[in-house]
């Protein structure tokens, strides 16, 4: 059983990364945002508590958030573990996390916001399936359009520059001082992630001190 947490500001592919790992080593990811992201589009009346919050780049209220982690965490099927991206991201959120589970490990990916930027405001999101393109370096085939479900590709309601900022904002603000409490704990792994995708996930790998990542062929998939 593993249990991870993975920080990095906007950007440094927390759900990228949580993916690799979690399809290799049989973990449940569980990413707060998208948690909250199908909640609004799907309508619920969860949705529309967080729906103005989210476009505007500020966090949730910790109640909402904590809610969502404890009812993800409380359907127990995760027997190989978990990795959860976007939670912790204030101190009461870390309190509350560390009084109820215990981790193995944080990976922290860092990124310039310098490069946060380039890498944000070029990111599309497919509206059927919830996959991530990026138009510096994974275009899709045709242009617009999902590769994997045909869906449109549309911009996040948050990735606009102004609410980039008051992200940005809040993670220096409220998510690095979760860093340090984690710390002092010796829990976090620091990578560097500025490579491709792939170095990303490998040196998290060696550092966690888990088997290599093996790629697929990418002209097979
Ligand atoms: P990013 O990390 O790129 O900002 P996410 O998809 O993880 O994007 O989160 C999107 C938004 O969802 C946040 O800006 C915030 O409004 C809300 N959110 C996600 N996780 C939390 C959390 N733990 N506490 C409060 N709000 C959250
Ligand atoms: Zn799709």
């Amino acid at each position: 059983m593993r249990k991870y947490v993975i920080m990095g500001v906007q950007g440094s592919g927390k759900g990228t990364q949580s993916g690799l790992l979690a399809a290799d080593l049989d973990l449940v990811h569980i990413s707060v945002g998208d948690i909250f992201r199908w909640n609004v589009v799907n309508h619920t009346k969860l949705g529309a508590q967080v729906r103005r919050t989210m476009a505007k780049g500020e966090l949730v209220s910790d109640d909402l958030a904590e809610g969502v982690v404890r009812d993800r965490l409380t359907q127990h099927d995760w027997n190989y573990g978990f990795i959860i991206d976007g939670f912790p991201r204030n101190q009461p959120q870390a309190e509350f996390f560390l009084e109820s589970y215990d981790i193995d490990g944080v990976i922290h990916l860092e990124l310039p916001d310098s490069e946060v930027r380039r890498r944000v405001l070029a990111r599309r999101l497919c509206s059927g399936c919830g996959m991530d393109y990026n138009l510096i370096d994974s275009n899709p085939q045709l242009a617009g359009t999902c590769d994997s479900c045909g869906g449109d590709l549309v911009i996040r309601e948050d990735d606009t520059e102004e609410a980039l900022a008051v992200r940005l904002r809040e993670y220096h603000q409220k998510t690095n001082p979760v860093l340090d409490i984690f710390r002092r704990k010796e829990y976090v792994v620091s990578v560097d992630a500025r490579g491709s995708k792939d170095e990303v996930q490998q040196s998290i790998r060696k550092y966690l001190g888990l088997p290599d990542y093996h790629p697929a062929d990418p002209a097979v998939g």
